[in-house]
């Protein structure tokens, strides 16, 4: 199996790509497994903030938290490559929770500093969406943290939503009675219709960057969009597109009135600092 690992270009906001072939038996990936257990003890994560726009004013409507994994001897490891082994062992759980926790305090930090108050959007994953107390535990984070739930917004994939869509609908509708805010993420790669997913209380739907960027070489591509998008506003969601690297895909995505988007062609995922930089140029100009 091909791995992928990231290692940090220095000083700036990117990150090399280095590939890495590891079957699932190799000495690496039993040791990264082993101290992916000793991650959060030892203060190894960290978040990123990846600002998405409304596609009309280009201003900054929300972020959504990326999770990254300092490892002392890696570097960066991308969470493509952590987090199927966090969700294999069950680590996702307090991964998550800390994510979770993470995120909220940021916010509330923003907010304190007198930032435009905005969304983050936090991803949860299939066993961590699963979980009996994952209501009970977001809760229990936005009274310790004093957000108001209006400002936290769960992300969750098609394929978690669809793969049992009673269990789903109970837990999502827990959630919108809380006061949060609820996103499909990875929308068009679960194979299952917008029409399916028409019964749980959503409030986002995100487009994948997989369509977004064989927008501009494959002309079906562009009516997928679009029918998303119809179909979407005509359910009542805000429509999101991700991984919009190219003015060519910002412009139709324009055109077919999409609302907000996220991608390389505005901002890159970044640090807490530069996002906070960020936010404070906005503000003083
Ligand atoms: P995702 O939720 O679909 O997040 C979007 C990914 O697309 C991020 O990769 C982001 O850096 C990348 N991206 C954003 N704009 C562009 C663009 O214009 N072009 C391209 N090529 N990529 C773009 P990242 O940060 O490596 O995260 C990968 C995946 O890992 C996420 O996909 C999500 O599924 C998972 N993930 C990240 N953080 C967490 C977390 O805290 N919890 C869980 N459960 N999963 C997470
Ligand atoms: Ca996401
Ligand atoms: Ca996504
Ligand atoms: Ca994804």
């Amino acid at each position: 199996d091909a791995a992928l690992y990231y290692a940090k270009d220095e000083g700036r906001n990117n990150y090399q790509f280095y590939r890495k072939s590891l079957s699932t038996k190799t000495p690496e990936l039993l040791s990264l497994d082993k101290s992916l257990r000793h991650a959060l003890e030892r203060d190894e994560f960290l978040l990123y903030y990846q600002p998405r726009v409304n596609i009309i004013t280009e201003e900054i409507t929300g972020m959504e938290a990326l999770l990254r994994w300092y490892h002392p001897e890696m570097g960066i490891v991308a969470p493509s490559v952590f987090i199927p082994l966090a969700e294999a062992s069950g680590l996702i759980i307090p991964i998550g929770e800390w994510v979770l926790k993470q995120a909220c305090v940021q916010n509330k930090v923003w907010q304190n500093a007198g930032f435009p108050p905005m969304t983050v959007a936090v991803n949860l994953s299939p066993k961590q969406f699963r979980q009996p107390k994952l209501v009970e535990t977001v809760a229990g984070i936005l009274e310790a943290t004093d957000l108001d739930p209006q400002y936290l917004e769960l992300e969750i994939t098609e394929t978690t939503a669809i793969q049992d869509i009673e269990f789903t609908t109970s837990v999502l509708k827990d959630l919108e009675a809380m006061g949060v805010l609820i996103s499909i993420d990875d929308f068009g790669t679960g194979h299952s219709s917008l029409h399916r997913l028409q019964v749980l209380p959503l409030h986002n739907l995100k487009i994948d960057k997989s369509f977004v960027s064989e927008l501009t070489t494959d002309d079906k591509v562009a009516h997928i969009i679009k029918a998303i998008v119809d179909l979407g506003r005509s359910l009542g969601l805000r429509l999101i597109a991700e991984g919009v690297e190219k003015p060519e895909e910002l412009n139709f995505l324009r055109s077919i009135h999409c609302d907000d988007v996220q991608g390389y062609l505005f901002y890159k995922p970044l640090s807490v600092q530069q996002a906070t930089e960020l936010m404070a140029s906005k503000i003083n100009g």
